[in-house]
């Protein structure tokens, strides 16, 4: 049986029909004979909205009660999406970073995922259920709270992906793939059928949204293929892998 991880973005879930949306999505995937682990980012703008609360209680809050604060807009998704599952009549759980297994470095506001201990995991997967994993979140070795960075749910599904030796690890997003440049700033961008991880690492490197440039990093050292593709319309994304040079016969 393949084991397919899935990352919807915010945008993908910003509201109760969307997060139907990916969940039909998911139980398409599920019904194909896979097992499914999917990592899911806060609804729409709630890391934004949770920053400004923030800032209300204090200008200059620790970095640790900001983590303990941001990490709760992934949890709100991940749960919700689980009801939604469970609607469908679908076996799933949702899951925490620190329940995920994510162990992470000290930097709270940027840590580095450091190990993922994926007995968890893989103990849900058995009982065939889909696993909702928070994503941007995880664990270190005080067992404070920590988060990687915006943009980090594509780490945390490529973190996993590259744990459980995952089939296929899929970046479900509000684009139908990866473009010559921002297609929301340049109308004459092209998409591309596919990337290799340097040249993706130095778009994302250089601000390019669609992909944080650490998971893209870490697809590059595990030999992960990622596919960005589009929450909203079928069809195929842009794949980045490792593309090897024309040959230089001679
Ligand atoms: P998500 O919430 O799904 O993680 P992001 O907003 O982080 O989505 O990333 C998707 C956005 O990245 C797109 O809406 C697009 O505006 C932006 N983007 C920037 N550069 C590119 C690019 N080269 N190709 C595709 N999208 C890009
Ligand atoms: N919710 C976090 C952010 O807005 C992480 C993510 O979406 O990947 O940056
Ligand atoms: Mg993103």
């Amino acid at each position: 049986m393949a084991l397919i991880v899935q990352k919807f973005g915010g945008s993908s879930v910003a509201d109760a029909q969307k997060i139907q949306n990916i969940c039909s999505i998911i139980a398409r995937t599920y019904d194909a004979g896979n097992n499914v682990v999917v990592v899911l980012s806060a609804q729409g703008d709630t890391t934004d909205d949770l920053i400004a609360k923030a800032s209300e209680m204090n200008p200059h809050p620790s970095k640790r009660e900001m983590d303990m604060l941001l990490s709760t807009g992934e949890q709100v998704t991940v749960a919700l999406a689980s009801m939604c599952m469970e609607r469908m009549g679908y076996p799933s759980v949702s899951l925490t970073g620190w329940q995920a297994g994510i162990r992470t470095s000290e930097d709270h506001g940027c840590a580095r995922i450091r190990k993922v201990a994926g007995g968890a995991l893989r103990r849900e997967l058995d009982k065939r259920r889909i696993v909702f994993v928070a994503g941007f979140q995880g664990i270190d070795r005080y067992d404070e709270i920590t988060t990687l960075g915006r943009g980090g749910s594509d780490t945390t599904a490529v973190a996993l992906a590259a744990a459980l030796k995952a089939d296929a690890c899929q970046i479900f997003t509000d684009v139908d793939g990866v473009y010559t440049a921002d297609p929301r700033i340049e109308p004459t961008a092209q998409k591309l059928e596919e990337i290799s991880y340097d040249k993706m690492l130095e778009m994302a490197s250089g601000g390019a949204q669609v992909l944080h440039d650490r998971s893209v990093a870490l697809a590059k050292r595990y030999g992960i293929v990622l596919e960005v593709r589009s929450s909203f319309t079928g069809g195929p994304g842009t794949l980045v892998r490792q593309i090897p040079a024309i040959g230089t016969a001679g």
